[in-house]
């Protein structure tokens, strides 16, 4: 291989084991089968420490350390002290002081919003959850969750289905109301596409998403279908947790994304030098929930989005299949082969770059 890559432990289990695969792996699936192959199963991983990233790993670790200990009212205070700590050894390659001062205020003032739109209330919920009795953690970053579904593996000698174990790590969850609600700091809303204005599955929702798996037609929509898929994991996650706690007040469950890292949400005072932004954080279960089978299981779930998941996850631990990738091609080439970073290796990609016309 050539190129900038590491080889690391790859995802896949040994056969005696349960077959796992992370959420990040799905999502990686249904962008491109044979860039799960490079990432997921040959462990090739790409240096990928662009700033973003390592920004995102700063607020994550700041707001999460002060959410886990302390009181309300020094919540923000926590979290600035916290940042502060780990700035100093931040060593993000900016060309300049100015710049520098720049990105510590802009993410200084993600935090103060955070706090104010969501951390006080959460914080709130936090602290009653434990003086409730609640004895497990509750506070990442990334807290593990799991999501079990029973999947029959093409390739295995016989068709009875076994578990396969889907990891969804959230960030913290917390009781609030009567429900249990697993909280994600992503950078920005970009994957959401229409998920972020929608508050029901039914119309558009569930038609793009029947789109992107049906032969016929050309949609093409892996970010948003695999933040469905995330959500469905990680609600079933937060059921599992909900049950080990014995959280008997938590009637459902939900999950919310909060974007930290949307610049265009930024408003700058150069002469003053101050910064300010705002937050929007998105509950997916209003359109990942379909009423149907909320009625049926009386459960925040959606049999149409659980049964893809089983799908999709047990096709990216059973490999490559041709055919599908081949059927997809145009739209991968279109929408993913730009930005991939195994382009450079990717053979698939690079005989199309070559070939000729006529
Ligand atoms: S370059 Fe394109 S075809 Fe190759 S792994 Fe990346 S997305 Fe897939």
């Amino acid at each position: 291989m050539t190129g900038n890559f590491t080889e690391t432990d790859a995802t896949t289990p040994s056969s005696a084991e349960a077959p796992q695969i992370s959420i990040d792996g799905v999502r990686t699936h249904l962008r491109c089968p044979q860039r799960y192959r490079y990432a997921h199963e040959y462990g090739l991983h790409t240096g990928d420490d662009v700033p973003q990233t390592a920004r995102l790993e700063l607020l994550r670790t700041a707001i999460c350390d002060a959410l886990r200990a302390g009181d309300v009212d020094t919540l923000e205070a926590r979290a600035l002290d916290r940042f502060a700590d780990r700035w100093a050894d931040y060593g993000e390659g900016v060309h300049s002081r100015a710049q520098r001062r720049h990105e510590r205020r802009v993410l200084e003032a993600t935090i103060r919003a955070y706090v104010e739109v969501i951390g006080t209330d959460h914080a709130e919920c936090l602290y009653a959850t434990r003086a409730s009795g609640a004895d497990g953690e509750l506070v990442g970053p990334d807290l593990p969750l799991r999501s079990t579904v029973m999947a029959t593996r093409p390739t295995a000698d016989d068709d009875e289905a076994s578990p396969l174990q889907i990891d969804v790590p959230i960030d913290y969850a917390v009781l609030e109301g009567s429900s249990f609600v697993g909280v994600r700091f992503v950078p920005t809303a970009a994957h959401l596409g229409i998920l972020r204005y929608r508050a029901a599955w039914d119309g558009d929702v569930a038609d793009r998403f029947a789109g992107h798996f049906d032969p016929d037609r050309a949609d093409f929509a892996p970010e948003m279908v695999a933040t469905l898929l995330e959500t469905a994991a990680a609600l079933d996650g937060l059921r599992t947790l909900r049950d080990r706690l014995s959280l008997t007040d938590a009637r459902t469950c939900r999950y919310v994304q909060v974007p930290v890292l949307d610049r265009d949400r930024l408003t700058v005072n150069p002469l003053r030098e101050r910064v300010e932004t705002s937050l929007e954080p998105v509950d997916l279960t209003e359109p990942y929930l379909d009423h149907h089978t909320f009625g049926m299981t009386h459960e925040h779930r959606n049999q149409t989005v659980d049964d893809r998941l089983r799908q999709v996850a047990t096709a990216a631990i059973a490999g490559v299949d041709d055919e599908a990738f081949e059927s997809r091609w145009d739209q991968i080439k279109r929408d993913v082969c730009p930005t991939c970073p195994y382009a450079v290796c990717c053979t698939k990609y690079l005989s199309s770059e070559v070939a000729f016309d006529g």
